[in-house]
């Protein structure tokens, strides 16, 4: 799959964009694809190995995004280092095996903190940027669990609705700037999110995948494909959307 990345060599030439929770996984994926196909990127995560990123047009941030004040400077990183910002990817997210039951009020918040809050708090600061511009494009990482649900991830769900919401409201407020946001229900990918909640995360979610009807996890790179079509002009005509990427696992009826 990474050996196809340039396919589309400026699909995002000339733009700037801020990709968060770019250390690993499906945003690290997204990073190195808007750089490869042209952008200049800032690629922010809490995880200090996303330096090892560094290169001439993509610059690491380390920051923690639910921080007071960390869209403000992710911003201001791409604003001064590249003059602008036209994309903001909200990646960045984390998951919580536990029943309701058992969750204390710090693990709710947490959650929601990462996965609402902080995408809250760069959206906001993002269409600050854009407004002057009357462009720009805002790309949220949902999940089937913005729709769906089990036991034992109802603060997953709940941010993740929140956030499909947060889309389609912002989209609402921000077409008429010219910026479009929008989201994608991402199904299962094989990536690190779950290492800290089952002994074998990626081996987990090869296994969930072969659930879906298309019978298998994604890699990283299938769900950064969908983000730089979203981010790019190319799709001109979408606003508000939640565009499930899920390997059909959301149609089936069993
Ligand atoms: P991942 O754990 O590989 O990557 C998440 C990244 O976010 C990590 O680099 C982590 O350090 C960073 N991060 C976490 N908290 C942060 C914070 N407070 N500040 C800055 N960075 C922070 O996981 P992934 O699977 O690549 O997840 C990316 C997104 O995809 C998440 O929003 C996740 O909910 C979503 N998603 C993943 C799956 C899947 O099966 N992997 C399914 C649906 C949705």
């Amino acid at each position: 799959m990474t050996q196809n990345i340039a396919i589309h060599q400026d699909e995002v030439a000339g733009k700037v964009a801020l990709v968060t929770g770019a250390a690993s996984g499906i945003g690290r994926a997204i990073a190195l694809m808007l750089h490869a196909r042209g952008a200049k990127v800032v690629a922010e995560d809490i995880d200090g190995s996303v330096e090892a990123l560094a290169r001439p047009g993509l610059v690491p941030v380390v920051a923690d995004i639910t921080q007071d004040g960390a869209a403000e400077h992710a911003v201001a990183v791409a604003v001064d280092q590249f003059g602008r910002l036209d994309i903001l990817v909200n990646n960045a997210g984390i998951i919580i095996n536990k029943l309701v039951v058992d969750m204390t009020r710090a693990d709710w918040e947490r959650i929601q903190a990462v996965n609402a809050t902080a995408a809250f708090l760069h959206c906001r600061e993002a269409v600050k940027a854009m407004i002057p511009q009357k462009s720009g494009a805002i790309v949220n990482i949902a999940s089937y669990a913005s729709y769906f649900a089990f036991p034992t991830i109802a603060a997953y769900t709940a941010s993740k609705g929140a956030l499909a919401q947060l889309t389609r409201t912002l989209a609402l407020e921000a077409i008429g700037h010219g910026i479009r946001v929008n989201a994608i229900g991402v199904g299962d990918v094989l990536t690190n999110i779950l290492d800290d909640v089952v002994e074998d995360g990626p081996a987990f979610l090869a296994e969930h995948g072969q659930g879906a009807p298309i019978g298998r996890a994604a890699q990283p790179e299938e769900i950064a494909e969908i983000v730089a079509f979203m981010a790019s002009d190319r799709a001109s005509f979408m606003v508000g959307a939640v565009v499930m990427a899920d390997g059909g696992m959301t149609v089936t009826a069993g």
